[in-house]
């Protein structure tokens, strides 16, 4: 069975380092590439103009930090069609909400759109893909669920924590599991829009997940704070760094 690759290429937010960028994660799996959000700086990561060639974009919410890099990607595809080194569209799944139309609308682009449903399943090559919307986030944001055959991972983009059932629901017994975890518990905890790493744990424990990634950190905080913080709850826990290898494996 080909193997589903994961790679993280943006872990920090809200605005990229020298050393870390805006979240985004790249699927492999046989030729197809699916990325899942394209934060500031993750381009950087790409290898273009190859990595246009089947690529599928997802971006899971309107928020800046998720989808910065889209215009690189939109002239990137537009300038190597131009010189005849890609032949397809890039898709980009992206929910159809307030402001979509400044990324739908550019002109210097080699596109194609398809709006995402809250709880629909897409296919891509055979993999399925299923997005969710627990409304916990300030704007709407989708956690997706790519399956491949037995095998199962989810990213949760932004979730907050006011819907942890719905959360737990969704992520039950996947193989992996990257979920944000914005928040330490010493930070202001009367921000619900977002997952401190001990919640993201509390998550991978109830739902019976075999792994847990962590995201979407601080640039400014260490990543082992987080780490340490949700292995008091979660001991299969580690922290996604830039260019390292993940796979999905039972
Ligand atoms: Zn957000
Ligand atoms: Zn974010």
């Amino acid at each position: 069975m080909e193997e589903v690759i994961i790679i993280p290429l943006g872990t920090v937010s809200p605005y990229p380092t020298l050393t870390n960028n805006c979240p985004g994660f790249l699927v492999k799996y046989k030729d197809t590439k699916i990325l899942l959000d394209c934060g500031s700086g993750i381009t950087k990561y790409l290898n273009f103009p190859n990595d246009l060639n089947n690529l599928n974009v997802i971006i899971t919410h309107l928020h800046k930090d998720h989808y910065s890099d889209i215009s690189s990607i939109q002239y990137a595809a537009y300038v190597y069609h131009n010189l005849n080194l890609l032949p397809q569209k890039v898709k980009v799944l992206l929910p159809f909400l307030p402001n979509y139309l400044d990324i739908v609308n550019t002109k210097e682009s080699f596109c194609e759109y398809e709006e995402i449903i809250n709880d629909k399943t897409y296919e891509i090559d055979d993999l399925k893909i299923t997005f969710h919307d627990n409304s916990s986030h300030s704007i709407p944001s989708f956690m997706v669920k790519i399956a491949s055959g037995k095998e199962k991972m989810v990213y949760t983009s932004d979730i907050g924590s006011i819907n942890l059932k719905d959360a737990i629901e969704f992520c039950r017994n996947t193989d992996l599991l990257i979920c944000e975890s914005s928040l330490l518990k010493k930070d202001n905890p009367a921000c619900n829009y977002h997952l401190t790493a001990y919640e993201a744990a509390l998550i991978a424990r109830e739902a019976q997940v075999k792994k847990l990634v962590l995201t979407h950190f601080w640039p400014e905080e260490r990543k082992e704070n987080y780490e340490k913080e949700a292995k008091t709850v979660f001991e299969n826990t580690i922290v996604a760094e830039e260019g390292q290898k993940l796979l999905l494996r039972r």
